[in-house]
């Protein structure tokens, strides 16, 4: 077996990376992109900005990458997306479910459109998109699908009753679909990160040391990675990376995994 990770081994292929406009989805995006993976990206953001983004990662790759807009609250625009992705840029062989947001507050006073929205794009939207993009996936004969969950399908944090219990879902569906797909050289697993240095965390970190007039040292050491025992953010090109692997021949028995990627958080 050859060593692809460093070669276009994923060239002539054609991945779907929801919410990739930003974020760990953007960071999957490119790492795929150099690895010569055609892309449908998705997300929102300044039409401008997200050309631009098509055009660079098209270069990367030198295979088509273009952007669907669809809305992951939505099974219609969903539908849309994954047949008008397929006829543009051919069968969906890696598929990233990768969508996500939060909403923080108690049980009590939880709102009850936040609860449908995060269940709806964080789980819902991968039902959608696993159902179908798996028949073409089986009859190419080869398929990858990643789930961008969470620590927290694994556990849980007060106050996100949504956020962990869409997680915990996706790690259910993710176990479920690697069984029925077991025999058709399609994996399905799930990456499950700790606190990631995104834009957003970092600007939740000044945030909060400007709040508390404490530093963005004592913020990430004392605030937000109290859980996390190596009290360093995970790299967004630590998950790329990682979800190329899950795409190389020697991953090929790696199916139906919850991989934590949370400095040791899921040990204690
Ligand atoms: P981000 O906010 O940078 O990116 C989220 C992406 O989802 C963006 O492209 C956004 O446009 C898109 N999106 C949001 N709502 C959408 C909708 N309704 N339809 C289509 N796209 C939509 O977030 P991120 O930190 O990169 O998070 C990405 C994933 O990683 C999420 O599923 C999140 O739960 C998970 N995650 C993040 C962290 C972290 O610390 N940042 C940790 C663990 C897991």
């Amino acid at each position: 077996m050859t060593e692809p990770m460093n070669t276009p081994f994923l060239s002539g292929m054609h991945a779907l990376v929801t919410g990739s406009t930003s974020g760990i989805g953007l960071g999957i995006a490119r790492a795929l992109a150099k690895r010569g993976c055609g892309l449908t990206l998705n997300g929102f953001g300044d039409e401008a900005e997200i050309a631009e983004l098509c055009d660079e990662l098209a270069g990367i790759a030198s295979a088509p990458v273009a952007h669907h807009p669809a809305d992951m609250r939505d099974p219609v625009q969903i539908e849309t997306m994954m047949r008008e992705a397929a006829a543009g840029r051919g069968t969906i062989q890696v598929l990233v479910n990768n969508a996500g947001i939060q909403h923080v507050a108690p049980i009590g006073e939880f709102p009850v459109d936040q609860w449908n929205d995060i269940l709806a794009i964080n789980l819902s939207s991968s039902f959608h998109t696993i159902r179908l993009a798996l028949p073409a996936m089986v009859e190419a004969g080869w398929g990858r699908v990643i789930n961008v969950a969470s620590a927290h399908a694994l556990r849980a944090s007060p106050f996100k009753a949504a956020y962990v219990s869409a997680k915990h879902g996706m790690a259910g569906l993710t176990k479920t679909v690697a069984l029925e797909t077991a025999k058709q050289n399609i994996t399905v697993n799930a990456i499950a990160p700790g606190y990631v240095e995104t834009p957003l965390v970092a600007g939740q970190v000044a945030d909060t040391a400007r709040a508390r007039g404490i530093t963005e040292e004592e913020v990430l050491r004392d605030v937000m990675l109290l859980a996390q025992p190596t009290k360093k953010l995970v790299g967004i090109d630590e998950i790329a990376e990682f979800a190329v692997f899950l795409c190389t021949d020697a991953a090929a028995s790696i199916t139906g995994t919850v991989l934590p990627m949370d400095g040791g958080w899921s040990a204690k």
